[in-house]
This record gives C-alpha cells, structure tokens and sequence, in this order.
C-alpha cells in the first residue's frame, strides 16, 4: 500500500494545479513547455524564482529592486528568451507573466522563506509554419543561475522531451 500515499498528494496537486502541469521545483532547472498548433506556437516558461534572481522572497530596496525589474522586463520581451527559426516569419504576442515574489507587495502573513516560481506565457504566430524547425532558447545567457532547461514539446515531429544545458540554445520542433 506504499504507493497510496503518492496517488492521494498527486490528486491533490491535479486539483489544486492550474491549467497546466507545474514540475517539480527544482532550483537551477527551468521548465519550457512547447505547443504547436497550426500557425501557433504557445511558449510557456516556469522557473524557480532563485534561478531568476537568486532568492525567492520579496527584493529588497536598491540593487535586488532594480534586478528584478529588469528579470520581469526581460521576460516580457519575448524574443529576449526565446526566437523560433526566422524563415518561419513568427512575431510574438503579448507576454503574460506571474511574477512569482517580484513584483507587487507581500499579501499580509507572506513569509520570506518557502518557495516561489516566476511563469512567463507566450503565442506566437507563425506566418510559414511549415518553416519552423526549432527554437533558439536565450534564458542560459539572461539567466546566468539557470543550469538545466527541461523542455516538453507538444504537436511538433520532433522528441517530446528535450534538456538543454548551459551553453545549448537549440530546440528541434520538426526532425
Ligand atoms: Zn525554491
């Protein structure tokens, strides 16, 4: 009956989960979730704060401020982190980002320890699907704590699960 315990917490996490499936949060490793969908390409990061920033609490006025300003900037620029191939002609939509601690105040009782995960959503829109081969990934060389980048593709020909790690940029969508 060992595995009762694991079925009953993965049913809890299913519920309390939004829409999509949160990993484990591990701190060095983010999680690239690739979707293709005719002309669409849905781009969806979720990333331990602490490989953001280098802690996961609420920054601290100055220095640790301005760095998380400039994180959230970045990832709202969406070809700042990630560029599909570019005879696919895709342009980005609006970045929609959860910001984890960085932003906004702490809701009253938030403690400075536990975790926090920064999300960041993203469509592009391809005008020569067809064209699209791969991404180039940026987050190792925006991101210099990130260490692994688990990548799960879905609707592309190539493997559904992709790592890069420090110094790998390249995921294939089509074999
Ligand atoms: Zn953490």
């Amino acid at each position: 009956m060992r595995s009762l315990p694991t079925l009953t917490l993965a049913a809890a996490a299913a519920l309390a989960a939004p829409a999509h499936a949160h990993k484990a949060h591990v701190h060095g490793v983010m999680n690239l979730n690739l979707a293709i969908d005719g002309p669409v390409l849905v781009v969806e990061l979720v990333t331990p704060q602490d490989s953001v920033v280098g802690h996961e609490r609420r920054p601290r006025p100055g220095a640790e401020t301005t760095a998380a300003a400039a994180a959230l900037a970045l990832l709202s620029e969406a070809p700042r982190w990630l560029q599909p191939d570019a005879a696919a002609g895709c342009s980005a939509g609006p970045v929609t980002i959860v910001p984890g601690k960085l932003e906004g105040p702490a809701p009253a009782g938030e403690k400075d320890s536990g975790h926090a995960d920064v999300e960041a959503r993203v469509e592009w829109r391809c005008q020569a699907p067809a064209a699209l081969k791969g991404v180039d990934v940026l987050l190792f060389d925006a991101f210099r704590r990130a260490e692994r980048i688990d990548v799960q593709v879905a609707g592309g020909s190539g493997p559904a699960k992709q790592t890069l790690r420090r110094g790998q940029r390249r995921v294939a969508l089509a074999r």
